[in-house]
């Protein structure tokens, strides 16, 4: 029989339902059926809580702030037993054109706020961000080679995830000088392209079965939102499990960076070979060159900024199923690097001009990517960062708030804008005679067409009226007035 671990009369902390954030709560009562606490809050307000949703008031960092009153039911929009006394009586002294005026202030305040505004009205005795002591110092400066916290997890719990890809790619680039240097010949890559491949899809389908028998055994809260219809050939694509980790090693993340996209610079670096031996050159061509170096930027770009894939639809909302596995080990490496692999047998001379033109691009769309990309990440992990104080966001009844200036305030997904822009530029150098060089830019333009809609329907369920709001306030998708 499972020991109850809170006693009636304490106070502990409680988190709001569909929130990360905690408040000061005192227990009521424990229902030794349900093994739910009944939980009463400052205001009054009372609500049956799970074990997982309590902690112990010492884990928590206290702040104080001075700004005027507000309970968690109001924040929230969510349902309780019983309303904040201190509400109702408010409104019953005020007289109509009073009521008004505050209810006019109440729309601007929910509709418009500015970051630093947000800090100051949280609430009335004591703001806890949500996060126990030791994460509270999370910011965004990370250095590689760290140990960061990933997302809350439905059941509160937080993972701690290895910051080392980087790393990891400067041992690989260090071992393929090394096998260089000995004149083993990598263009081996080239004329076995297709047997790698298949032998990393088979690769990808085993690991695929693995991870679905294991989450057979899994426990209902560590299975991901999507990919539990019952439907077996749907939930083995879109995986069941959230974070399959052996030990500390977490499968997905580890497949998510590492070999897929270390394998990409590696194969191209490959082809950059053989061109060179193919076309008997001294120097690999330019239109080469950029692609490699524009891929290279790409690569390392995403390894340095590692943690910023916790924040990410696939950590977070994806299971690891036969999608991820097969994308990160098939996908990413070999079709991504088909620029590369065209340029080897189709010579593409190109001038300085349009090189130079093609760099412009690429750097555009880069600072886009980049931008959205480290300003959302920053956001969802600090939203008090003092660097974003100068963004308006709109708070949502989940607890989490949405940015609506910014690079978030241009489209809904300016990340992906960056994204298409950079992949218009990989192909770019391979001229217009062959599809196969824009087959990326063309594929990934339905992939994120189709993963925006997705995400939609997501932060739509998520985040309802907030959402519908944001999607007013900045009615384009990706493409600033098109689309
Ligand atoms: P995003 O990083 O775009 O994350 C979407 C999430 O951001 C939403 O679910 C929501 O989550 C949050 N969000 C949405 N709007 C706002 C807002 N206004 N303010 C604050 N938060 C908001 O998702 P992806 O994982 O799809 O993309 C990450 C990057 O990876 C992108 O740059 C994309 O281009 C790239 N990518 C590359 C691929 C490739 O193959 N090269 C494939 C897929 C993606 P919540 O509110 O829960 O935090």
């Amino acid at each position: 029989m499972p020991v109850r671990r809170f006693a009636d009369g304490e106070v502990v902390m409680g988190r709001w339902p569909g929130s990360v954030l905690y408040y000061e709560v005192q227990v009521a009562s424990y229902n030794d059926l349900t093994h739910l606490y009944t939980v009463k809050y400052k205001d009054g307000t009372e609500l049956e809580l799970k074990e997982s949703d309590l902690r112990s008031v010492s884990s928590f960092k206290h702040r104080k702030s001075n700004s005027s009153s507000s309970s968690p039911s109001r924040r929230s929009g969510s349902r309780s037993r019983s309303r904040s006394p201190g509400r109702s009586a408010k409104g019953k002294r005020r007289s109509s054109s009073q009521s008004r005026e505050s209810k006019e202030e109440k729309k601007k305040t929910v509709r418009e706020t500015n970051l630093t505004f947000l800090k100051l009205s949280e609430n009335n005795t004591s703001r806890y961000n949500g996060e126990p002591d030791s994460t509270e110092r999370n910011d965004t400066s990370y250095k590689p080679l760290q140990v960061v916290e990933g997302l809350p997890l439905l059941n509160g719990r937080r993972l701690k995830y290895r910051i080392n890809g980087f790393y990891a790619f400067v041992l690989t680039v260090a071992a393929v000088g090394t096998s260089l240097y000995f004149e083993i010949e990598l263009h081996y890559l080239y004329d076995h392209f297709l047997q790698f491949a298949v032998s990393a899809a088979t690769f990808s389908v085993l690991l695929s079965i693995y991870l679905y028998a294991r989450s057979l055994k899994a426990p209902k809260e560590e299975l991901s939102p999507g990919g539990n219809s019952g439907n077996f050939v749907y939930d083995f694509f879109i995986g069941r499990e959230l974070n399959p980790r052996i030990g500390n090693f977490d499968l997905k993340y580890f497949c998510e960076l590492r070999p897929g996209l270390i394998g990409w610079v590696i194969i191209n670096l490959a082809m950059l070979l053989a061109e060179m031996k193919v076309q008997d050159r001294n120097m690999p061509s330019l239109s080469m060159i950029l692609v490699n170096s524009f891929q290279l930027l790409y690569v390392v770009d995403a390894l340095w900024n590692e943690d910023a894939i916790l924040t990410t639809m696939d950590i977070t909302h994806d299971g690891f199923g036969f999608m991820l596995a097969f994308g990160d080990l098939v996908w990413v490496p070999f079709i991504y690097s088909l620029q590369a692999f065209y340029l080897v047998s189709h010579p593409s001379e190109i001038s300085w001009p349009t090189a130079s033109a093609i760099i412009i691009l690429n750097i555009f769309g880069y600072y886009i990517f980049r931008g959205a990309n480290s300003q959302k990440n920053a956001f969802r992990r600090n939203p008090k960062d003092p660097k974003l104080a100068h963004l308006k966001c709109i708070p949502t009844a989940a607890g989490k708030s949405l940015l609506i200036t910014g690079w978030w305030g241009l489209v809904r997904h300016p990340n992906y804008l960056g994204d298409l822009i950079m992949a218009l530029a990989w192909s770019l150098p391979c001229g217009f005679n062959h599809i196969l060089p824009y087959f990326y830019v063309l594929y990934f333009t339905c992939l994120l067409i189709h993963r925006e809609n997705r995400d939609g329907h997501q932060c739509k369920k998520k985040y309802g009226l907030a959402w519908e709001r944001y999607c007013q306030r900045v009615p384009y998708r990706i493409f600033p007035y098109i689309y």
